[in-house]
């Protein structure tokens, strides 16, 4: 089952090379950074030196110009080989608005650095502890002050801001009682996080259950210079949702790759650990769990791939993109449930980095959309039922 479609996949190199980048970061790597929630910083940056993070970034700009596929089966490999793209996959959703909606200047001046690597563009800054999931009732807001803004509010949630150089900002600049649209007055603006940490930026780390880099932050009168505004004042919320599909395209895959190491660890392991005179995975109530979430990986892999073509076809993929994204987490979480099972005990030992794989795997069923909300995407633009919320 290790490759069940590489024949007739077009990334078939890029796996290998990943998969061979990926070995020198071992099981013992991936244990002591979450032991100690460190960032992979090592992993980054052999990724980084690699071009596999600049690989969406089009080559007149320093990157690899790779359609997102390449980049599915980047972050697919990094999760199969049993590590965590987590901490830099943010990089490849989050540049895509800066090279649709961005400024010629702002290309220049970011993309070329952000695919070698002496920027980090890491982190996105959406999510709020108020609002949450009802992203226009954000409160952040950013008021123009002659050539530059101000920003004033808070963020929840904004992985890897601790190391990252860039944040892509959501925030208001035009109060929610004055549009006409709730999505309208929101803007989005690349903020400079190393110059503005300690001028009214302010970032705390939050322990999570796994090893996650995730923060809260907070703005107090920091300033963005109006250069670094995106696109159009007030139609940041539109940039913002163009790139939520490529997201949930990438995120399905990193589960997908999940999905497989607990299979491949879970039929191993049933075919070496005897009982009763016989391997268990002879068993059929260890046996059929493992089947059926292969089944369902499958399935979940079928329907990305179908999300993943229409993409670069140019087409809307909000069908294939949400349900996507929640039936390879569910796959996922299906065989982490069998690879726990299966390995009884030591399942729960650090050694075999299955609890820490389990513990990593939940998280998709939440981030970057939960299920509940993908389910009502499905209920109202695909089935065209009444609207829930
Ligand atoms: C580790 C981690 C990393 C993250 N990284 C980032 C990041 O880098 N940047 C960023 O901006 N955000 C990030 N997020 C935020 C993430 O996208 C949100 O947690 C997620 O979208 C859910 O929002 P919420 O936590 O505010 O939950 P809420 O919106 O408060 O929802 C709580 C629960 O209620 C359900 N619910 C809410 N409304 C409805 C409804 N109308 N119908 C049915 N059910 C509903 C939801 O499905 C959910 O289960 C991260 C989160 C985590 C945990």
């Amino acid at each position: 089952m290790d490759q069940p479609m590489l024949a007739a996949d077009p990334h078939a190199e890029i796996r290998e090379e990943v998969a061979k980048l990926c070995a020198r970061f071992p099981g013992e790597y991936w244990r002591q950074v979450d032991r100690d929630r460190q960032y992979p910083t090592a992993f980054v940056q052999a990724l980084t030196e690699g071009g596999w993070l600049g690989a969406l970034i089009p080559e007149e700009h320093g990157g690899a110009g790779l359609p997102l596929s390449a980049a599915a089966a980047i972050l697919e490999e990094i999760h199969r080989s049993g590590g965590n793209a987590g901490a830099c996959h943010a990089q490849m959703y989050i540049m895509g608005t800066i090279l649709k909606h961005g400024s010629a200047d702002q290309k220049k001046r970011y993309l070329p650095k952000i695919a070698s690597g002496e920027l980090r563009l890491q982190a996105f800054g959406v999510t709020e502890p108020t609002s949450g999931t009802d992203t226009t009732a954000l409160r952040t807001v950013a008021k123009r002050e002659g050539d530059k803004y101000i920003v004033n509010g808070q963020k929840i949630w904004t992985s890897r801001a601790e190391h990252s150089d860039l944040m892509l900002l959501l925030a208001r600049t035009t109060p929610r009682s004055e549009v006409a649209k709730k999505t309208d007055g929101l803007s989005t603006f690349i903020v400079d996080m190393k110059a503005a940490l300690g001028k009214g930026l302010t970032i705390r780390p939050i322990r999570t259950m796994m090893n996650h880099n995730t923060t809260e932050v907070f703005f107090d009168s920091m300033e963005v210079p109006a250069e670094n505004l995106v696109g159009q004042e007030g139609r940041g919320f539109r940039y913002i949702l163009d790139g939520m599909n490529a997201e949930r395209l990438l995120i399905a895959s990193e589960s997908i790759g999940d999905a497989k190491w607990f299979i491949r660890k879970a039929v191993d392991y049933s075919k070496d650990r005897v009982l009763f005179g016989r391997p268990i995975g002879q068993n059929q109530g260890v046996q059929f769990p493992i089947a059926k979430a292969y089944a369902q990986m499958r399935a979940a892999e079928a329907l990305l791939k179908q999300g993943l073509a229409k993409f670069e076809r140019g087409e809307n993929c909000g069908e294939e993109a949400n349900m996507g994204k929640m039936l390879a987490a569910d796959a996922a979480w299906a065989a982490g449930e069998a690879c726990i099972q299966t390995f009884g005990g030591f399942g729960f030992a650090e050694e075999y980095d299955v609890e820490r794989k389990y513990r990593e795997a939940r998280l998709y069923q939440v981030a970057p959309i939960s299920t509940n909300l993908v389910l009502s995407y499905i209920g109202e633009h695909v089935l065209g039922m009444p609207r829930s919320y």
